[in-house]
């Protein structure tokens, strides 16, 4: 193979890592190094829920591709994947088509929508930054409508969270702080408001430290945040959705219903003809597909199983980045001849979960559990971490967050 097609597919965390990494580690005459995005910019997810609350701007989220990827080097597309061929070894795109010799796939996760009536015509979700954008102008909307009601036809303005895992939970804790804010802004009684989270399983945070998921929902409650556990969403309608809890069913009036109820990986992949379970593939150890050599897989489109658990590893941007640096010495090792790859081990750090305000809850590599300001700055520590991976000294100093005080 004369200087190897590279083709990579979007530049979330797992696309963007694995591109910066090959274009450090391949000299320009080993492979052409190709990257497919359908915007010009990357997005940190992990900041999307303040970008919908309206409490973090979404150019604080996002980075300009060529800020960090050098595109002497690397040939970027700004495009959208329609398809892939693993026969032909093609990418169908909106605009064109790409040949490739490897393929990284990175088109990270979509919203799972279990099929619940009314979820795709009348809820929101927080998946990129034109949705959480959509999500923020609407509620800023839904308050200016508020006293340009009828009297007659006043209704509370309910805002209502479907899901209390990490996205809805810090989402939620956003919009408790937002919503003051608002109110002050629209002239809206707080006493008008309600946020309101549902979640199926008996607590918020299901599976989560019991003693920080307390903390958690103290905090939140005090802000006024009200709880529906053990409480299924079941449909959505256009003013309305319907939720069921011991078999009793609640009609709640709202215009607003955000859907942070699971993810699942791109449909693309899945449309493409690879096996999936929820949209994710279960890849071979070195992160392949079973059957196509040629086929990486990083990121939420990829399945992995915990063998203590038994379970999948839960798709976070932390295993989306060690699968990414991976991959990269992984076609390092094949466009310069070798075939023996390494396998993937993920190397889990904790978890860290923002309740806005400079507030979070977290565990950490030794089970240490971290509360309230310690940490909120730790979630700012991996936030600048991965900046700096990313993009060096210069991205960090750009786009870091270092007021551990506030925002
Ligand atoms: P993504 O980051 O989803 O990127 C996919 C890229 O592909 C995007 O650039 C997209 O534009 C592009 N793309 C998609 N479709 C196409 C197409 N058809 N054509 C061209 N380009 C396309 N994980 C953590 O570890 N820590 C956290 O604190 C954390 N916080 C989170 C907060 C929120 C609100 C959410 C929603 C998730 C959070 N996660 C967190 C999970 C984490 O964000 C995901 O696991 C991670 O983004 C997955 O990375 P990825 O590279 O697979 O894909
Ligand atoms: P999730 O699957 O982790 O949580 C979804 C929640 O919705 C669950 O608690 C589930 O019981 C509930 N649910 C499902 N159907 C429901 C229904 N019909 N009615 C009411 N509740 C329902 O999804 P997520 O929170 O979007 O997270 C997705 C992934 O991103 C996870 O892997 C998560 O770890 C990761 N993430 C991490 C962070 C962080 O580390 N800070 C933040 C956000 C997301």
């Amino acid at each position: 193979m004369n200087r190897p097609n590279i083709v990579v597919l979007g530049a979330g965390y797992g696309g963007m890592i694995t591109t910066t990494r090959l274009q450090k580690m391949l000299g320009a005459n080993e492979a052409n190094i190709t990257l497919v995005n359908k915007h010009n910019y990357h997005y940190q997810t992990t900041w999307l829920h303040e970008n919908a609350a309206g409490t973090l701007h979404q150019d604080r989220t996002r980075i300009k591709i060529s800020d960090v990827v050098d595109t002497n080097r690397v040939n970027f597309v700004q495009d959208t994947v329609v398809s892939i061929q693993p026969e032909e070894k093609k990418v169908k795109l909106e605009d064109g088509e790409l040949d490739y010799d490897y393929l990284v796939i990175g088109l990270g996760f979509e919203a799972e929508t279990f099929g619940i009536s009314g979820l795709k015509e009348h809820a929101f979700s927080i998946t990129n930054i034109n949705n959480s954008r959509l999500i923020r102008e609407h509620i800023d909307y839904t308050f200016a409508q508020y006293n340009n009601q009828k009297d007659e036809h006043k209704e509370d303005l309910n805002i209502v969270v479907g899901g209390a895992g990490f996205t809805g939970i810090e989402f939620v804790g956003e919009m408790a702080n937002r919503i003051p804010e608002l109110c002050e802004e629209y002239d809206v009684p707080r006493d008008k408001v309600r946020l309101i989270n549902v979640e199926a399983a008996p607590t918020v945070l299901p599976g989560f430290d019991e003693a920080l998921v307390e903390y958690a929902m103290n905090l939140l409650e005090g802000k006024g945040v009200e709880f529906k556990t053990g409480t299924m969403l079941k449909e959505v309608r256009e003013d309305s959705i319907l939720v069921e809890k011991d078999e009793q069913q609640e009609v709640i009036p709202t215009n607003t219903v955000v859907w942070a109820a699971g993810v699942r990986g791109n449909s693309i992949v899945e449309e493409s003809g690879f096996e999936t379970m929820r949209g994710r593939v279960k890849v071979t150890e070195d992160l392949r597909v079973s059957g196509y050599d040629d086929v990486f897989i990083v990121g939420d489109c990829a399945l992995i199983i915990n063998e203590e658990t038994d379970r999948p590893y839960p798709p976070t941007a932390q295993i989306a980045i060690q699968e990414a640096v991976q991959t990269a010495k992984n076609l390092q090792t094949l466009v310069r001849g070798g075939d023996k790859l390494e396998g993937f081990v993920p190397n889990l750090q904790g978890t860290v979960a923002s309740l806005g305000e400079g507030k979070a809850i977290g565990v950490i590599l030794d089970g240490k559990k971290l509360f309230g300001w310690t940490a909120s700055v730790m979630k700012k520590v991996i936030d600048n971490r991965y900046l700096l991976k990313l993009g060096g000294i210069g991205l960090l100093l750009k786009k870091g967050k270092f007021n551990i005080f506030t925002k």
